[in-house]
């Protein structure tokens, strides 16, 4: 299959609003616009995954299971709005886990780049030609160490942009800038 672009996006204060250690699925909160840019991509066949760290399980306050429950959830919300994200990929490991099994140095934690290139494998995605966006400085270098375009969204620096990442205020602006790059509607 062709390589195509795809968007890579983080979870927590970027699709959802941004809780430390979310752990109760009625704080689910997509932030201003997500919903409807993510209409948008799965109008054009642009798949959206999310790529998330979520090292709450490896300091034990709460399972695996909790993780794709809350995605089942997210993905219920986004489904009666006519959309859907087309994958996950989480991180569960912390180096200083409290749950032994946890405790490793992984290669998916961000800023590393694996959960990236898993789904980029998954969905057939070009690195050069797709998007990464987050609100973490590790999110954009993950996404700088395979080529991304990289968004990082922190409001008060909207505009600028350097080697790493361009500034944005949110999700939405991040897509629209990219999808404003015509080549990638070909
Ligand atoms: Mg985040
Ligand atoms: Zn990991």
């Amino acid at each position: 299959m062709k390589k195509r672009p795809i968007v890579l996006a983080d979870r927590d204060g970027t699709l959802i609003r941004h809780i430390p250690y979310l752990s109760k699925l009625s704080d689910v909160e997509f932030l201003p616009g997500v919903l409807s840019s993510i209409r948008r991509l799965n109008s054009l066949k642009i798949p959206v995954v999310v790529v998330t760290n979520q090292s709450g399980v490896a300091r034990g306050y709460f399972g695996e299971d909790f993780v794709r429950e809350t995605h089942s959830y997210m993905n219920g919300i986004l489904k009666k709005e006519g959309a859907h994200l087309d994958g996950f990929f989480y991180c569960p490991h912390f180096r200083e886990a409290s749950v032994d099994r946890y405790r490793v140095s992984c290669g998916c934690r961000k800023p590393l780049p694996g959960m990236l290139e898993e789904a980029l494998e998954v969905f057939h995605g070009d690195p050069g030609s797709s998007m990464m966006v987050g609100d973490s400085e590790g999110d954009v270098l993950a996404g700088k160490s395979l080529g991304c375009h990289n968004f990082w969204i922190l409001p008060q620096e909207a505009g600028k942009r350097d080697d790493l990442a361009f500034r944005v205020s949110s999700f939405e602006e991040a897509v629209n800038l990219f999808l404003s790059d015509t080549e990638l509607l070909e």
